[in-house]
C-alpha cells in the first residue's frame, strides 16, 4: 500500500517564532521523515509532498484548492489514498471544495491537522497524522473526509466548531462515519458507495459569489449594493429553518429582481444543526416566492463551494439551481 501525504501547512507544521506560530518546512519535513511509526511494518509506504511555501490556511484560495485537487488527480493511480495536512481554520472549505472537484472519487482523501503543532511536546498532531494514514489503509472510504481527534467526518458536512478544544470539528447534520476506539467500526450505510462513473477532475474558476448574513435590523442598502454588483450567486444566511423578514417590501423586491435577473440565491440556515424548510413559515414562503432556493441542510462552507463548483462546470442557470438543491456527493440529506 502506498499513501501520499500532501502537506499544505497549518498549525501542525508550525514552530513558535518571535512573530507567532509559523509553518516551518524544514522542521516538519524532517519530523515526518524521521517519525518511527511511519517506518513500522504495519504502516504503508508513505510519500511526502509539500506546498512551497507552507501556508496558514487563512491564506488558502481557490488556486490552492486547484493545486491540491490536481495533485490527487495526477497521482490517483499510483496511490491507495491521500492524507492532506492542512490548517484547521479553512479546512472545512477545502474539504467541501475537494468533495465536488474530485468527481466520482473512489479512494480515501483525508484532511487532518492539529490544534497544537507537532513541534510542541504536548500535541494532537501525532495521533491525528497516524490515524489518518491508518484509516486510509484499512478503510472502504471513497470520499473526502476530515479526521480529527477520534472522529472521521464527511468533508462536505464538517465544520470547525472549536478554536480551543482538541475536538475541533464536527458534522452536526451527519453522524460520524467511523466509531473510533480500540476498533474501527465503519458505518457502511453512511459511507459513499462505489461509483459507476469515471473519476474526473473539475477545477474551480473565479466567479462573483457572496454570503450575506441576516441580522435583525440590517440595512437593506448593503444587500442592494451587493445585489447590484455583477454578482452570480448569493448564499443568504437565514434564521432558523430558513426565515427572513416578510414585512419589508424593499428587501423582498431586491431578492425578486435579482432572482429574475438570474442571480442564484440559496437560503442556508445560521444554525449549526437542522435544515431550511421553505414551506413552514410565512417568513420563509415569502423567500421562496421571490425565487430563493433552499440549501436544505448544507453547511455554509459546502453551499459556498458547491455554488462555485456548479458555476465552474455549467452555464445553465436552471440546471445550477436544480443541482444546488440536489444531493451531488453526500453534502445534503
Ligand atoms: N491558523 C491555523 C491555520 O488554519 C490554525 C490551525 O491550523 O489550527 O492554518
Amino acid at each position: 500500500m502506498k499513501i501520499m501525504i500532501l502537506n499544505t501547512g497549518g498549525t501542525i507544521s508550525c514552530r513558535n517564532t518571535a512573530s507567532g506560530y509559523t509553518p516551518d518546512a524544514a522542521f516538519i519535513e524532517e519530523a515526518l521523515t524521521n517519525m518511527p511509526a511511519l517506518r513500522h511494518h504495519d504502516m504503508p509506504e508513505v510519500v511526502l509532498r509539500s506546498f512551497e511555501p507552507l501556508l496558514d490556511s487563512a491564506n488558502m484560495t481557490m488556486q490552492e484548492w486547484n493545486i491540491i485537487a490536481s495533485t490527487i488527480y495526477d497521482n490517483h493511480d499510483d496511490f491507495d489514498g491521500f492524507v492532506i495536512l492542512h490548517g484547521t481554520d479553512t479546512m472545512a472549505y477545502t474539504a467541501s471544495a475537494l468533495s465536488f472537484m474530485l468527481e466520482n472519487l473512489d479512494k480515501p482523501v483525508i484532511l487532518t491537522g492539529s490544534q497544537i503543532p507537532l513541534s510542541e511536546v504536548r500535541n494532537d498532531s501525532y495521533a491525528n497524522i497516524i490515524t489518518a494514514i491508518w484509516l486510509c489503509t484499512k478503510s472502504p472510504i471513497r470520499e473526502v473526509c476530515i479526521y480529527f481527534n477520534e472522529v472521521l467526518l464527511r468533508g462536505n458536512r464538517a465544520q470547525k466548531v472549536s478554536s480551543e478544544r482538541f475536538r475541533a470539528f464536527d458534522s452536526p447534520n451527519l453522524p460520524h462515519l467511523v466509531h473510533i476506539g480500540i476498533n474501527l467500526v465503519f458505518d457502511y450505510n453512511l459511507l459513499l458507495q462505489p461509483k459507476t462513473q469515471h473519476f474526473n477532475l473539475q477545477l474551480m474558476h473565479k466567479h462573483f459569489i457572496a454570503n450575506f448574513r441576516l441580522f435583525p435590523g440590517f440595512s437593506t442598502e448593503v444587500l442592494e449594493y451587493i445585489l447590484n454588483s455583477p454578482i452570480k450567486g448569493l448564499i443568504l444566511e437565514t434564521y432558523g429553518s430558513g426565515t427572513a423578514q416578510n414585512n419589508d417590501a424593499k428587501f423582498l423586491q431586491l431578492l425578486t429582481d435579482a432572482c429574475a435577473r438570474g442571480v442564484v440565491i440559496v437560503a442556508c440556515t445560521q444554525c449549526q444543526h437542522g435544515a431550511v424548510y421553505m414551506d413552514s413559515y410565512a417568513t420563509s414562503v415569502s423567500l421562496k416566492k421571490a425565487g430563493v432556493i433552499s440549501g436544505h441542510d448544507m453547511t455554509l462552507e459546502a453551499a459556498h463551494c458547491k455554488l462555485l463548483y456548479l458555476f465552474s462546470k455549467y452555464d445553465d442557470i436552471v440546471m445550477i439551481k436544480n443541482l444546488m438543491a440536489t444531493n451531488v456527493c453526500g453534502e445534503l440529506t
